[in-house]
């Protein structure tokens, strides 16, 4: 079997694959529908054009609080690196509201992340596959 390892460029390379395949003005409608159904989940979406509340590297972030969420995410980059970043956080959101986000371990960090990157990857190969678009599942 093959080795797996939980390195970063493994699971951000997940995604790319299909979503770079989609030309950009399907692209910006994948973005606003996933803008949407994240506020429908009551999360708050920042554009964050100078990307000042994002670390260095970083494409996207969701913020927890008190009251909910908030995503943030750097409309500066490709469009299609935006709607990857979106359906990502959405995957956090979904799958880990009720996570205990203070247990900060290495380990646990990085199955968050790939559970966040495997649904980004299955939600966008749905919404995709709905529209009649030739994707693989
Ligand atoms: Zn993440």
């Amino acid at each position: 079997m093959e080795n797996f390892s939980f390195d970063h460029k493994n699971y951000k390379a997940i995604t790319s694959d299909f979503v770079y395949n989609i030309d950009e003005s399907e692209c910006k409608k994948y973005r606003k529908h996933l803008r949407s159904v994240l506020k429908s989940f009551g999360v708050v979406v920042y554009k964050n054009s100078k990307a000042d509340l994002l670390e260095h590297n970083e494409l996207a972030r969701t913020i927890w609080g008190m009251g909910g969420a908030a995503v943030l995410y750097d409309d500066t980059l490709p469009i299609k690196q935006q709607v990857i970043s979106l359906a990502h956080e959405l995957g956090h959101v979904i799958l880990h509201a009720n996570a205990n986000r203070f247990r900060n371990d290495h380990g646990t960090k990085h199955i968050m992340e790939l559970e966040a990157e495997i649904f980004a990857y299955a939600y966008l190969q749905i919404l995709m596959k709905s529209e009649g678009k030739d994707v693989k599942i």
